[in-house]
Protein backbone atom coordinates (compact mmCIF):
# COMPACT_ATOMS: atom_id res chain seq x y z
CA UNK A 1 0.00 0.00 0.00
CA UNK A 2 1.34 3.25 -1.00
CA UNK A 3 1.83 5.92 1.67
CA UNK A 4 1.36 9.46 0.29
CA UNK A 5 2.28 13.01 1.81
CA UNK A 6 0.72 16.04 0.05
CA UNK A 7 3.22 19.17 0.38
CA UNK A 8 0.96 22.77 -0.13
CA UNK A 9 4.18 24.85 -1.53
CA UNK A 10 4.12 28.89 -3.15
CA UNK A 11 0.14 30.36 -3.54
CA UNK A 12 -1.73 27.35 -4.15
CA UNK A 13 0.89 24.59 -5.19
CA UNK A 14 0.56 20.16 -4.05
CA UNK A 15 3.73 18.43 -4.39
CA UNK A 16 2.83 14.95 -3.98
CA UNK A 17 5.32 12.90 -1.95
CA UNK A 18 4.84 8.92 -2.74
CA UNK A 19 6.53 6.06 -0.59
CA UNK A 20 6.50 2.38 -2.02
CA UNK A 21 7.24 0.73 1.71
CA UNK A 22 7.60 -2.98 -0.56
CA UNK A 23 10.47 -1.59 -2.08
CA UNK A 24 11.85 1.70 -0.11
CA UNK A 25 11.60 3.45 -3.41
CA UNK A 26 10.24 7.45 -2.75
CA UNK A 27 8.91 9.71 -5.82
CA UNK A 28 7.85 13.39 -5.71
CA UNK A 29 5.58 14.66 -7.84
CA UNK A 30 6.07 17.95 -9.55
CA UNK A 31 8.97 19.44 -6.97
CA UNK A 32 8.30 23.36 -7.14
CA UNK A 33 10.87 23.75 -4.41
CA UNK A 34 13.47 21.43 -3.13
CA UNK A 35 13.17 22.72 0.43
CA UNK A 36 10.04 21.57 1.82
CA UNK A 37 10.55 18.03 -0.08
CA UNK A 38 13.82 17.62 2.20
CA UNK A 39 12.09 18.89 5.09
CA UNK A 40 9.13 16.20 4.58
CA UNK A 41 12.20 13.24 3.60
CA UNK A 42 13.79 14.42 6.65
CA UNK A 43 10.35 13.77 8.94
CA UNK A 44 9.31 10.41 7.14
CA UNK A 45 12.70 8.88 6.87
CA UNK A 46 11.83 8.36 3.65
CA UNK A 47 14.56 9.00 0.81
CA UNK A 48 14.21 10.25 -2.19
CA UNK A 49 14.47 7.66 -5.72
CA UNK A 50 12.66 9.48 -8.07
CA UNK A 51 10.89 13.00 -9.44
CA UNK A 52 8.03 12.82 -12.11
CA UNK A 53 7.61 16.41 -13.77
CA UNK A 54 4.40 16.38 -15.67
CA UNK A 55 5.75 19.50 -17.30
CA UNK A 56 7.90 21.95 -17.54
CA UNK A 57 6.56 25.29 -15.69
CA UNK A 58 8.64 26.69 -13.25
CA UNK A 59 6.38 25.93 -10.32
CA UNK A 60 6.68 22.16 -11.44
CA UNK A 61 10.09 21.80 -11.93
CA UNK A 62 11.80 24.24 -9.47
CA UNK A 63 13.23 22.15 -6.99
CA UNK A 64 14.64 19.74 -9.48
CA UNK A 65 18.50 20.46 -9.19
CA UNK A 66 18.19 20.89 -5.50
CA UNK A 67 16.47 17.64 -5.01
CA UNK A 68 18.96 15.88 -7.34
CA UNK A 69 22.34 17.39 -5.74
CA UNK A 70 20.77 16.43 -2.47
CA UNK A 71 19.75 12.95 -3.04
CA UNK A 72 20.95 11.78 -6.69
CA UNK A 73 17.50 11.33 -7.28
CA UNK A 74 16.31 10.14 -11.18
CA UNK A 75 14.45 12.87 -12.56
CA UNK A 76 11.66 11.62 -15.17
CA UNK A 77 10.11 13.41 -17.21
CA UNK A 78 8.57 14.15 -21.29
CA UNK A 79 10.64 13.09 -23.71
CA UNK A 80 9.44 16.27 -26.26
CA UNK A 81 10.71 18.98 -23.08
CA UNK A 82 14.25 17.38 -22.63
CA UNK A 83 15.86 21.04 -23.20
CA UNK A 84 12.64 22.62 -20.48
CA UNK A 85 13.52 20.30 -18.09
CA UNK A 86 16.55 20.71 -15.16
CA UNK A 87 18.22 17.36 -15.00
CA UNK A 88 15.96 15.48 -17.26
CA UNK A 89 17.37 11.55 -16.96
CA UNK A 90 14.50 9.25 -18.39
CA UNK A 91 12.92 10.64 -21.06
CA UNK A 92 9.11 9.40 -21.49
CA UNK A 93 6.28 9.29 -24.07
CA UNK A 94 2.69 8.29 -24.81
CA UNK A 95 1.91 4.68 -23.86
CA UNK A 96 5.50 3.75 -21.90
CA UNK A 97 4.88 1.80 -18.98
CA UNK A 98 7.54 0.71 -16.24
CA UNK A 99 7.77 -0.58 -12.83
CA UNK A 100 9.21 1.16 -10.01
CA UNK A 101 9.67 -1.63 -7.14
CA UNK A 102 6.44 -3.58 -7.78
CA UNK A 103 4.07 -0.03 -9.00
CA UNK A 104 3.21 0.11 -12.47
CA UNK A 105 3.30 3.50 -13.92
CA UNK A 106 1.48 4.18 -17.11
CA UNK A 107 2.67 7.67 -18.81
CA UNK A 108 -0.07 9.56 -21.09
CA UNK A 109 0.85 12.38 -22.93
CA UNK A 110 -2.14 15.25 -22.02
CA UNK A 111 -0.43 18.29 -24.47
CA UNK A 112 -2.82 21.65 -24.28
CA UNK A 113 -1.47 23.26 -21.64
CA UNK A 114 1.99 23.08 -22.48
CA UNK A 115 3.25 20.55 -25.79
CA UNK A 116 4.69 18.09 -23.78
CA UNK A 117 2.13 17.47 -20.97
CA UNK A 118 2.48 14.38 -18.98
CA UNK A 119 0.03 12.62 -16.78
CA UNK A 120 1.47 9.49 -14.50
CA UNK A 121 -1.66 6.91 -14.32
CA UNK A 122 -0.81 4.27 -11.71
CA UNK A 123 -3.60 1.64 -12.12
CA UNK A 124 -2.98 -1.07 -9.40
CA UNK A 125 -3.41 1.88 -6.80
CA UNK A 126 -6.26 3.72 -8.89
CA UNK A 127 -4.25 7.34 -8.84
CA UNK A 128 -3.47 9.26 -11.40
CA UNK A 129 -1.37 12.45 -11.23
CA UNK A 130 -2.56 15.00 -13.63
CA UNK A 131 -0.23 18.56 -13.17
CA UNK A 132 -1.94 20.96 -15.05
CA UNK A 133 -3.98 19.00 -17.13
CA UNK A 134 -7.18 18.40 -15.13
CA UNK A 135 -7.96 20.15 -11.88
CA UNK A 136 -11.16 19.40 -10.00
CA UNK A 137 -13.80 21.29 -11.37
CA UNK A 138 -11.68 22.85 -13.59
CA UNK A 139 -8.90 22.17 -16.31
CA UNK A 140 -5.43 23.91 -17.47
CA UNK A 141 -5.20 27.47 -19.65
CA UNK A 142 -4.42 26.52 -22.86
CA UNK A 143 -0.65 28.11 -23.36
CA UNK A 144 0.96 25.83 -25.70
CA UNK A 145 -2.38 23.94 -27.35
CA UNK A 146 -6.14 24.59 -29.25
CA UNK A 147 -8.68 23.55 -27.62
CA UNK A 148 -9.31 20.61 -29.93
CA UNK A 149 -5.90 18.96 -28.42
CA UNK A 150 -6.89 19.95 -24.60
CA UNK A 151 -10.27 18.60 -25.16
CA UNK A 152 -8.53 14.61 -27.03
CA UNK A 153 -6.23 15.22 -23.97
CA UNK A 154 -9.01 15.61 -21.46
CA UNK A 155 -11.01 12.53 -22.67
CA UNK A 156 -8.24 10.06 -22.31
CA UNK A 157 -8.11 11.27 -18.86
CA UNK A 158 -12.06 10.48 -18.40
CA UNK A 159 -11.90 7.27 -20.15
CA UNK A 160 -10.38 5.98 -17.04
CA UNK A 161 -12.61 4.01 -13.95
CA UNK A 162 -14.24 6.38 -12.02
CA UNK A 163 -13.06 5.27 -9.03
CA UNK A 164 -9.42 6.83 -10.24
CA UNK A 165 -8.11 9.46 -7.51
CA UNK A 166 -7.18 12.58 -9.24
CA UNK A 167 -4.38 14.37 -7.75
CA UNK A 168 -3.70 17.72 -9.38
CA UNK A 169 -1.22 20.15 -8.88
CA UNK A 170 -3.20 23.46 -7.57
CA UNK A 171 -5.63 24.22 -4.84
CA UNK A 172 -8.01 25.78 -7.61
CA UNK A 173 -11.01 24.01 -6.88
CA UNK A 174 -13.43 26.54 -4.63
CA UNK A 175 -12.45 29.56 -7.64
CA UNK A 176 -13.18 26.29 -10.17
CA UNK A 177 -16.61 25.77 -8.35
CA UNK A 178 -17.94 29.20 -8.39
CA UNK A 179 -17.51 29.34 -12.34
CA UNK A 180 -18.74 25.80 -12.80
CA UNK A 181 -22.07 27.05 -10.92
CA UNK A 182 -22.46 30.06 -13.38
CA UNK A 183 -23.07 27.19 -16.06
CA UNK A 184 -24.58 24.60 -14.94
CA UNK A 185 -26.65 25.75 -11.83
CA UNK A 186 -29.16 23.48 -11.69
CA UNK A 187 -26.40 20.37 -11.84
CA UNK A 188 -27.06 18.73 -8.05
CA UNK A 189 -23.99 16.87 -7.76
CA UNK A 190 -21.82 20.09 -8.65
CA UNK A 191 -24.12 22.15 -5.48
CA UNK A 192 -23.22 19.52 -3.07
CA UNK A 193 -19.34 19.02 -4.52
CA UNK A 194 -19.27 23.22 -4.06
CA UNK A 195 -20.38 23.41 -0.45
CA UNK A 196 -17.85 20.54 0.56
CA UNK A 197 -14.97 22.62 -0.75
CA UNK A 198 -16.41 25.81 0.62
CA UNK A 199 -16.94 24.03 4.12
CA UNK A 200 -12.71 21.85 3.59
CA UNK A 201 -11.26 25.62 2.83
CA UNK A 202 -13.23 27.25 5.55
CA UNK A 203 -11.01 24.74 7.68
CA UNK A 204 -8.29 24.91 5.63
CA UNK A 205 -8.19 21.58 4.37
CA UNK A 206 -6.93 20.26 0.56
CA UNK A 207 -9.85 19.58 -1.91
CA UNK A 208 -7.04 17.18 -3.64
CA UNK A 209 -7.53 14.25 -5.42
CA UNK A 210 -11.39 13.78 -6.32
CA UNK A 211 -12.08 10.69 -7.89
CA UNK A 212 -13.11 10.67 -11.49
CA UNK A 213 -16.37 10.10 -10.91
CA UNK A 214 -17.26 13.25 -9.53
CA UNK A 215 -14.98 15.23 -11.78
CA UNK A 216 -17.50 13.28 -14.53
CA UNK A 217 -20.37 14.58 -12.48
CA UNK A 218 -19.46 18.07 -11.60
CA UNK A 219 -16.43 19.25 -13.95
CA UNK A 220 -18.02 21.34 -16.94
CA UNK A 221 -14.92 20.81 -18.78
CA UNK A 222 -15.54 17.03 -19.14
CA UNK A 223 -19.10 17.74 -19.58
CA UNK A 224 -19.43 19.96 -23.00
CA UNK A 225 -22.37 16.60 -23.86
CA UNK A 226 -24.27 18.04 -20.97
CA UNK A 227 -27.70 19.38 -22.37
CA UNK A 228 -28.12 22.08 -19.40
CA UNK A 229 -24.45 23.51 -19.60
CA UNK A 230 -25.06 23.77 -24.18
CA UNK A 231 -28.85 25.44 -23.12
CA UNK A 232 -26.88 27.96 -20.92
CA UNK A 233 -24.18 28.34 -23.58
CA UNK A 234 -26.60 28.71 -26.28
CA UNK A 235 -24.70 25.85 -27.93
CA UNK A 236 -27.29 23.22 -28.71
CA UNK A 237 -26.22 22.20 -32.41
CA UNK A 238 -22.39 22.26 -31.40
CA UNK A 239 -20.03 19.32 -31.37
CA UNK A 240 -18.05 18.97 -27.68
CA UNK A 241 -15.00 20.74 -28.82
CA UNK A 242 -16.89 24.17 -29.62
CA UNK A 243 -18.59 23.92 -25.74
CA UNK A 244 -15.37 22.94 -24.31
CA UNK A 245 -13.89 26.02 -26.29
CA UNK A 246 -16.14 28.38 -25.43
CA UNK A 247 -16.20 27.28 -21.63
CA UNK A 248 -12.34 27.68 -21.58
CA UNK A 249 -12.89 31.00 -22.98
CA UNK A 250 -15.59 31.80 -20.45
CA UNK A 251 -13.36 30.75 -17.69
CA UNK A 252 -10.55 32.65 -18.96
CA UNK A 253 -12.52 36.13 -18.73
CA UNK A 254 -14.39 35.19 -15.16
ZN1 LIG B 1 1.60 24.85 -15.55
FE1 LIG C 1 1.22 24.99 -12.35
Amino acid sequence: MIELRQIPVLRDNYIHLLHLPDSGHTIAVDPAEAAPVLAALAASGWSLTHVFNTHHHADHIGGNNGLKQSTGCEIVGSDQDGPRIPGLDRRVQEGDCFLIGHTEIRVMEVPGHTRGHLAFWLPGEQMIFVGDTLFSLGCGRLFEGTAALMWQSLQKIRALPGETRIYCAHEYTEANARFALTVEPDNADLQRRAEQVRQYRRQGLSTVPSTLAEERACNPFLRPDSPSIRARLNLMHADDVGVFAELRRLKDVF
